[in-house]
Parts: C-alpha cells; sequence; structure tokens
C-alpha cells in the first residue's frame, strides 16, 4: 500500500484530531502516503482531498473538533455515490480509507468495503454507543465536561434547596449518563436501557428532602426523552423546586482529555496497521486495555451494553 485517505464523519468528537494525526504521523512512518479528505464522505464524492505531511497535523492534538471537518451526506447512502466516491479515490490513487465516526459512517465503510475498497473504521463519538469497543473516542472528554457542569449546578443546587434535573446527550445510549451520574454523585440517574419506575424516583427525592438533604440531582440521558417533560412531572408529584439544564452541544466541544489523547493515538495508528497488512471492512477498539479488531459487519448487527455492575453501585450509593 502507498498512499491511503482518511476522514471524519458524523458528529463531531474531541479526540478525533489526535487520531488524524496519529494516523498521518504512523502512516508516514511506515513510507505511505496519506490524503486527508475534508466534509467527509461528502467530500469524498466531490474529490476535496489533499495530501497531508508530518508538519499538518502539527499543534492539534490538544484541539476539539475535527480539522478535516465533519459533515452528513444523504447522497453517499446511495449506490452512485459510493461509486463516485470510489472513482475519486482511485483517480488520486488512493488505495485504503480510515473512516473516523460512529455507527453510521461505519455503514458507509462496510459499503466501499463491498464495492472492494477497503476501509477500516475508528470509533469517534461522544455517545460511547459501539458494540466491540469499552471506550469511543471523544466519550471521556464529554463526560469530564459533564461532571464539570453537575458540578456547578450542584453549587447553586445547594443555596437554593432546589431538586436539578440535567439532560445529557448521548442519542440513544445511557452512558455518559451514567458515568456521569455515578461520578457526579446523582440521586437517580434516567437512562434508556433501565426502565426505573417513576414512583420510586420521586419516593427517592422526597426521602432525600425529609431527611433534610439540601439538593438533588438527576441526570437523564436523552435517549429518554426531554428533560424538561421529566421536570414538570416531577414537580407535579412531589411539589419540590425543579429545575432543568440541558447540557446542549458544550458537551461536544474542549480539548480531548488526556486519556481521549491516549485512546485516538493507538486507534489510529492500529487502523493504519491493520490496513497496510491487507485488512478492509473491520472496526478497531479498545477491550480491557487491550487493541481489538473486529469485522464491522458484526459490530453493526450487535448493541452496545451499559455497565450493569455500575448502574446498580450508583443505585446502592443513592440510597
Ligand atoms: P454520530 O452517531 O456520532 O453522529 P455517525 O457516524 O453515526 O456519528 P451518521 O450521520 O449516522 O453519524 O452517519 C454519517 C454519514 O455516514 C451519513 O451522513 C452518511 O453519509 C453515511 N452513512 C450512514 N448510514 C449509511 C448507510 N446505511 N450506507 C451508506 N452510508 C451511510
Amino acid at each position: 500500500v502507498k498512499r491511503i485517505g482518511v476522514l471524519t464523519s458524523g458528529g463531531d468528537a474531541p479526540g478525533m484530531n489526535p487520531a488524524i494525526r496519529a494516523v498521518v504521523r504512523k502512516a508516514i512512518y511506515h513510507d505511505v502516503e496519506v490524503y486527508g479528505v475534508k466534509y467527509g464522505y461528502q467530500g469524498l464524492m466531490e474529490g476535496n482531498m489533499s495530501k497531508m505531511d508530518l508538519g499538518s497535523v502539527g499543534d492539534i492534538i490538544q484541539r476539539g473538533g475535527t480539522i478535516l471537518y465533519s459533515a452528513r451526506s444523504e447522497e453517499f447512502k446511495t449506490d452512485e455515490g459510493q461509486q463516485r466516491a470510489i472513482e475519486q479515490m482511485k483517480k488520486h490513487g488512493i488505495e485504503g480509507l480510515i473512516v473516523i465516526g460512529g455507527d453510521g459512517s461505519f455503514r458507509g465503510a462496510k459499503k466501499l468495503t463491498e464495492k472492494g475498497f477497503p476501509c477500516i473504521g475508528v470509533p469517534g463519538t461522544i455517545d460511547n454507543d459501539i458494540a466491540g469497543t469499552d471506550f469511543t473516542i471523544g466519550f471521556d472528554t464529554a463526560l469530564n465536561t459533564v461532571i464539570e457542569a453537575i458540578d456547578r449546578v450542584r453549587d447553586t443546587a445547594t443555596s437554593h434547596e432546589r431538586t436539578y434535573i440535567i439532560e445529557t446527550m448521548g442519542r440513544n445510549a445511557g452512558d455518559l449518563a451514567l458515568w456521569a451520574g455515578l461520578s457526579g454523585g446523582a440521586e437517580s440517574i434516567i437512562i434508556p436501557e433501565k426502565e426505573e419506575p417513576f414512583q420510586d424516583v420521586c419516593d427517592r427525592l422526597v426521602r432525600g428532602h425529609q431527611r433534610g438533604k439540601k439538593h438533588s440531582i438527576i441526570v437523564l440521558a436523552e435517549g429518554v426523552g426531554s428533560g424538561f417533560e421529566y421536570g414538570e412531572r416531577i414537580k407535579k408529584e412531589t411539589n419540590l423546586e425543579t429545575r432543568v439544564t440541558v447540557l446542549g452541544y458544550i458537551q461536544r466541544g474542549g480539548s480531548p482529555t488526556a486519556q481521549d489523547r491516549v485512546l485516538a493515538s493507538r486507534l489510529g495508528a492500529k487502523a493504519v496497521e491493520l490496513l497496510i497488512n491487507g485488512n478492509a471492512g473491520r472496526m478497531v477498539g479498545i477491550q480491557n486495555n487491550k487493541l481489538v479488531d473486529y469485522d464491522i459487519n458484526e459490530i453493526l448487527s450487535l448493541k452496545h451494553h451499559i455497565n450493569e455492575d455500575m448502574y446498580n453501585l450508583s443505585k446502592e450509593l443513592s440510597i
């Protein structure tokens, strides 16, 4: 393999830049050229790509977002779109592609691989919703952002004796809410994977209030529904002052944490290794601190699961 491409796709995540950096440097280390594709699959179809050198990824390891930009593309979901993308890569002499993104992006990588163009997926999303890897790039940074927000809300919650509901991102996955809830000391963690009876949540709030607790924090994953609606229901049922904070896009920004930088560097480099050793249609991941790789088809057919022990522990600690 003499030349490969790299792109970021779907929702951006902190740590995508260190992943791009690792891909470029690892490839050049092995005398392989790298083309950076801008705007994900959209840019791929349009031939929006150029050669990257060692310096082009300098001073980005600490930056949030992605220097290659990201995009969503409906056109790429069609056969013609995918064919156009392959033609562009052939025209530029690219022999393999590394896709940094979420499960939607992996579906695209799978399609290209099926059409004979080798792709490797690198999981990059704050949602941590991909099977076959304990962590996705961006999750740790987003988690730390959420915890910081919870700590701040807690200060004001104590001062005013209120119940606060904090809505986190995560799409259909509850990981961000679960980890943030446990490390932020939340009363209740409401996630799509677990259905806790509404009455139990209210009872716990009232019990806490009766024993003189000054504040209560509930972390709710967006996959469950609107934090505002949940807040209304709580207020109606318990008569406790309730405020809602929807964290939104601040969770996607910021400088990647050390954990995310290390993860991104390891996964990016591993993806290059797989590609230059002739692999195709695989996703890299990390399990028990060991690098792993799986068939993308297999990954897409599996569901990511939350850590049950952690969920149970969060309940024990918030009686
Ligand atoms: P995140 O979940 O973090 O936002 P994602 O990668 O899942 O990231 P998507 O918007 O689902 O984000 O996917 C990104 C892009 O991947 C899409 O805009 C589309 O171009 C391509 N893609 C998604 N699904 C398919 C598919 N079934 N076939 C081909 N391409 C696809």
